[in-house]
């Protein structure tokens, strides 16, 4: 039996070139956890977030500049040699490169299926090229990943599409999602999700709101049917500023639900 995943926040959000309060996010994300509103039962019928199934590390101290990069790489990098898999809770979509550096040579070779209304394959954004514009593009560049999957994506821009085709990577953008394309993705998984590739109407509380996009069962649904081993996985981008009937903390709560649930059934088998 494998230890225990682990929920860590990242409460981090100073490389966000729009907004900033993502950094508010890990705690509005907990309460919606723990709110008697709910249960903390999966669809699959398990209990994957009660605390002898999921421990809650709580937030890392993480300073508001570039250092961040480096203390959230060190920190991921001792639970991985620890051999715990975790759910991390932004902050900004910049915190994925520094976690993926801290899991370089445990997990190879890694598949990264992102979820995004943008490919965030900038090779700089506005000066700053660890901007949440920019991580996977860092991630390709240093070979950190063998495949990336986006799906959602619908804000691309011509410069995307050239980084995309530079790093091979796979995009099921909006339209082939709707056409009935889905992703297929084996082996080491960790799976990066952006609340902004959710249609606004699902998940308002984000700095980019960026309508024509993804259900919330959308997303389940990619969730439950998750072939390969999950190793990990974040979810980033809910900006509670954003959020006034908070409406989206909700809706990352039950990601993290369910993608506790997949730990638990990879364990199963
Ligand atoms: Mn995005
Ligand atoms: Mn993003």
């Amino acid at each position: 039996m494998a230890d225990r995943p682990v929920l860590i926040g990242l409460p981090y959000d100073a490389s966000s070139s729009f907004l900033r309060g993502a950094t508010d996010a890990p705690p509005q994300i907990r309460e919606a956890l723990r709110t008697t509103a709910g249960n903390p039962w999966s669809e699959r019928i398990v209990e994957s977030v009660t605390a002898d199934v999921l421990e809650d590390l709580g937030d890392l101290e993480v300073p508001a500049t570039g250092d961040a990069r480096r203390v959230i790489e060190d920190a991921i990098r001792d639970l991985v040699a620890q051999g715990r898999r975790f759910i991390a809770l932004g902050g900004d979509h910049s915190i994925t490169y520094p976690i993926i550096r801290g899991m370089a040579g445990r997990v190879d070779p890694l598949t990264i299926l992102q979820i995004d209304a943008h490919p965030d394959l900038y090779d700089d954004f506005e000066g700053d090229r660890f901007s949440h514009a920019c991580p996977f593009a860092r991630i390709l560049e240093e070979g950190l990943a063998a495949r990336l999957v986006q799906v959602g994506i619908r804000a691309m821009t011509g410069h995307g599409r050239d980084q995309a085709a530079r790093f091979g990577v796979e995009q099921i953008d909006m339209r082939a999602w709707y056409d009935g394309a889905r992703p297929g993705v084996e082996g080491n998984v960790y799976v990066s999700i952006d609340l902004d590739g959710l249609d606004p109407a699902f998940a308002p509380g984000v700095s980019h709101r960026e309508p024509g996009g993804l259900s919330v069962r959308d997303v389940l649904t990619m969730i439950d049917g998750l072939t390969g081993q999950l190793v990990g996985a974040d979810i980033v981008e809910l900006n509670p500023r954003q959020d006034p009937f908070g409406l989206t903390a909700p809706v990352a709560a039950k990601f993290v639900k369910e993608l506790a649930a997949k730990f638990l059934d990879d364990d199963r088998w």
